[in-house]
């Protein structure tokens, strides 16, 4: 167990990549707080269509420790309710799994500012928030570190002109973050996932699926448990020298030099 005792934050982690990254956490020891809008996890038209069991009590099921926090990562106030909830329940903070994130498909024409500052303000913003509030708490501990989800799409056009922007400046964030926090021994580093099967995808067409299916190198789309893996590793002692890196999980999708 690679994360033994070591108490972790996920947010969005009801459901998808943050229930994926909760579950492996679980299981190597950690104690999770899940950070949600809802703790009902989200059940999608293609993907996780029969998850219940809210991800709090399925690690409580099977002998793990958890904490469910209802919080919108957007609002300053719940995000400060939310670090110290956590920190007054598990007594300290090694672990902030920056997930929450949302996406409306739309041009520069179709979305409305609304849409671009909510986009913006849950992938970009929020992020901002829950690290300046955890800070303060991972320097407490012996192996902070902060791992932010961005996506393939913060590397090239294609997501849209609120979204992909947001990615790209998580990776950069979490760059800059790595540099002040570097003396403090702490890490924070990116992961860019490519195509998992999620919620998040109900707005594609089967087709759509169909070709990320195709484009995808390696011969399967991805899940939220090839995410949870590789986050227990940036989480773990075995990453205590790797900051500020961007790290694609995305089955090889971006390894080609261009779209064919
Ligand atoms: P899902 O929509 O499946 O799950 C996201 C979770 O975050 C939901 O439970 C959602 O709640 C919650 N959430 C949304 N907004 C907030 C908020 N303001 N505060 C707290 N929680 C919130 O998405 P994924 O699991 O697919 O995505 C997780 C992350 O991975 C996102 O940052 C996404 O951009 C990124 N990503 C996903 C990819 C994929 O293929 N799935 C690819 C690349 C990146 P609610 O139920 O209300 O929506």
């Amino acid at each position: 167990m690679v994360l033994k005792d070591r108490v972790a934050i996920v947010t969005g982690g009801s459901s998808g990549i943050g229930r994926g990254i909760c579950l492996e956490f679980a299981r190597e020891g950690a104690c999770v707080v899940v950070a949600d809008v809802q703790e009902t996890p989200k059940r999608g038209k293609y993907h996780e269509k029969d998850i219940t069991t809210p991800t709090a009590v399925e690690i409580e099921n099977t002998g793990g420790r958890a904490l469910f926090v209802e919080c919108d990562v957007s609002e300053e106030a719940s995000v400060h309710h939310l670090i110290d909830r956590a920190v007054a329940h598990f007594g300290k903070l090694d672990i902030l799994v920056n997930n929450a994130g949302i996406f409306k498909p739309g041009d520069s024409q179709s979305l409305v500012m609304a849409d671009w500052d909510r986009i913006v303000g849950v992938n970009l913003r929020a992020l901002f928030l829950t690290m300046k509030y955890a800070i303060p708490h991972l320097k407490k501990s012996k192996t902070g570190r902060i791992v932010n989800i961005a996506s393939v799409h913060a590397f090239h056009g294609g997501g849209g002109p609120a979204y992909a922007p947001a990615k790209a400046g998580v990776v950069n964030m979490t760059r800059d973050i790595a540099m002040e926090l570097g003396s403090h021994g702490i890490t924070a580093n990116t992961v860019c996932p490519g195509y998992i099967e999620t919620p998040i995808q109900d707005y594609l067409t089967e087709a759509d699926i169909q070709h990320c299916l195709d484009k995808t190198p390696l011969p399967r789309l991805g899940k939220p448990r090839d995410i949870g893996r590789a986050c227990v590793f940036l989480a773990s002692d075995d990453a205590e020298w790797i900051t500020g890196v961007a790290l694609p999980v995305d089955g090889g999708w971006l390894a080609p030099i261009g779209i064919l």
